[in-house]
């Protein structure tokens, strides 16, 4: 399992540490986007910088994407698609209004939108919101 994971963090050019196994070994057993209090609730034996910069490593190296939902940033796992300060995540995410959980929606693709030519766009967030399927039964 840990060469697994290590296999995956060379893949991405990130030094693989204790810390980012652990944290990596985490992300792929979550089901939803993750924030970063979440993830001091998990690791309470962590301090909150070390996981902050954690994430901040991942995320540039293209291994974790980070979308943000009013105040709250959460970070889900990239495709292998994503590469440093490349993130090809064009799916829709899914904000749950009830257990306010937030879903990577991979294979719903965001639509293509225009942009003015004199703007350049760096990354298109879609939060969809509802409910999500635990909570309508
Ligand atoms: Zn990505
Ligand atoms: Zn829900
Ligand atoms: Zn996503």
């Amino acid at each position: 399992m840990i060469n697994q994971l290590e296999k995956l963090l060379k893949q991405k050019d990130i030094n693989p540490t204790a810390m980012r196994l652990l944290v990596l070994d985490y992300f792929l057993k979550q089901e939803t986007a993750i924030s970063l209090s979440d993830l001091e609730t998990d690791f309470d034996y962590s301090d909150r910088t070390t996981l902050f910069r954690t994430l901040k490593t991942f995320e540039k190296k293209g291994l974790l994407h980070s979308i943000k939902d009013g105040n709250i940033t959460v970070y889900a796992l990239c495709t292998d698609n994503c590469s440093e300060e490349f993130h090809a995540d064009s799916h829709i995410h899914f904000c749950c209004s009830s257990c306010k959980k937030v879903f990577c929606l991979s294979k719903v693709k965001a639509p293509d939108v225009e942009i003015p030519s004199n703007f350049k766009l760096e990354k298109l967030d879609i939060i969809a919101h509802g409910l999500c399927a635990d909570c309508i039964k």
